[in-house]
């Protein structure tokens, strides 16, 4: 008999962690950090203890008390055992840290799988000192379409499209049926044709556990693609006469391209914070071109028509460097702050009429839209669908002759019977 449990994600965005198990052997899909800001027990300057961080997390439930899969040294003082079982594998979905920002406290003896768009690009990252909490956490590359056993369990590594390079879902064979996850998924981006072909090759799986960040956020329909994204870039620098200021989020690094390939044709050189500067140089294996140094400020006051900057929110006192003067403007396309709920968000629109700086947001979504989940959930037809990575799951709807199981958290569902 084969079990699944949710370990994370259940009534919030991220931090998913989902555990299938079958005569001891076990496949953990993603170990994800809880992505609240605003929110949760650390937050406005309450963070977990350095050196302690695993144990404050777990203390409050912000980690997942499952035995055997992190380091023994992280655990003091939890109760917890730690070290590989040797029945264990943990797969990642992709490079976002409500997926992979525990990875770091995982006992280096246990498998940890993920692809290798996902392995390099958390090695470019790295490269400019964004590391996840924790040790360097050693991956094994799984490319797209391979599968990997895991005692009587079989995994498969399917490539699909979200706003981060590498992106995948997978599919856990048991003696029950298949157990498919989506990770995060999307149809109005780059490769809709990955995540429709994922979900033709999972058709008919015992059970589709699939993301649903949308089913609260009101989205209407037609939902923007990221083909319109790039054109209304396009259109900002067509009709900025100064300085263009973005907000892009650096691990979506095909719009990164997309983005300084426009600035290019409008006469700009597109320029980065020296720590996304160092990554993406790592990621593109090319210079790409940094604002800190002083002489640069000065060439973007001066010239500021001759340049697009990348400028996250917490970089906003740059601006009394650049001093951009008016007919410049601050282009948000999904970057930091991700959205109203980050105090940040507050923070940049005070900066921003202070130095009398349009805004205009012109991102769209990394998650599906509702009417897409259905299309999805409608191709997989599934026998159990649970909504996962959503704070309304219970806004999707299963379509007739799906069953659909709302999942709690710790609670161990039997793919094999009944609820
Ligand atoms: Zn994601």
């Amino acid at each position: 008999m084969a079990t699944v449990s949710f370990w994370g994600g259940v009534g919030v965005i991220g931090s998913s962690k989902i555990l299938v198990e079958q005569g001891g052997w076990r496949v953990l899909l993603d170990f994800g950090l809880d992505y609240t800001p605003g929110a949760g027990p650390f937050r406005a300057g309450v963070t977990p203890r350095p050196g302690r961080e695993l144990h404050d997390r777990i203390l409050t439930g912000l980690a997942p008390r499952i035995p055997h899969v992190y380091r023994t040294d992280f655990l003091e003082g939890t109760g917890l055992a730690g070290g590989a079982d040797g029945q264990t594998a943990l797969f990642i979905t992709h490079a976002h840290l409500d997926h992979m920002g525990l990875t770091g406290f995982v006992d280096p003896d246990l498998p940890l799988y993920a692809g290798p768009e996902t392995i390099r690009l958390v090695q470019a990252l790295a490269e400019s000192g964004d590391r996840v909490e924790g040790g360097v956490p050693a991956f094994r590359s799984l490319p797209a379409g391979e599968s990997v056993e895991v005692g009587p369990l079989r995994v498969t590594r399917y490539e699909v499209d979200h706003d981060v390079a590498g992106a995948s879902g997978y599919r856990v064979d048991t003696e029950n049926g298949a157990l498919a996850f989506t990770g995060d998924i999307r149809l109005h981006g780059r490769h809709p044709e990955k995540s429709l072909a994922f979900a033709q090759a999972v058709q008919g799986a015992r059970a589709l556990v699939i993301e649903g960040t949308t089913l609260s956020m009101g989205f209407r329909n037609p939902v923007r693609t990221e083909a319109e994204v790039d054109a209304l870039f396009d259109e900002a620098l067509e009709r900025t006469p100064g300085l263009v200021m973005v907000s892009l989020y650096q691990r979506n690094v095909e719009r990164v391209e997309a983005f300084v390939a426009a600035a290019r044709r409008h006469g700009r050189r597109f320029l980065w914070p020296p720590a996304q500067a160092r990554a993406l140089s790592a990621w593109f294996g090319r210079a790409m071109a940094e604002w800190g140094d002083p002489a640069v400020s000065g060439d973007i006051h001066r010239h500021p028509e001759q340049f697009a900057i990348q400028l996250p929110g917490y970089e906003v006192p740059w601006m009394l460097d650049f001093d951009p003067g008016p007919g410049s403007l601050y282009v948000h396309a999904n970057g930091e702050p991700l959205g109203a709920y980050d105090p940040l968000w507050d923070v940049l629109q005070e900066w921003l009429r202070m130095r009398r700086v349009p805004f205009w947001a012109i991102g769209t979504s990394g998650h599906a839209s509702p009417e897409d989940l259905n299309r999805l959930v409608s191709i997989v037809h599934p026998d159990i669908l649970f909504p996962l990575h959503s704070q309304e799951p219970d806004r999707l709807l299963p379509p007739p002759g799906v069953e659909r199981w709302l999942p709690e958290r710790g609670r161990y569902y039997d793919l094999g019977g009944r609820r």
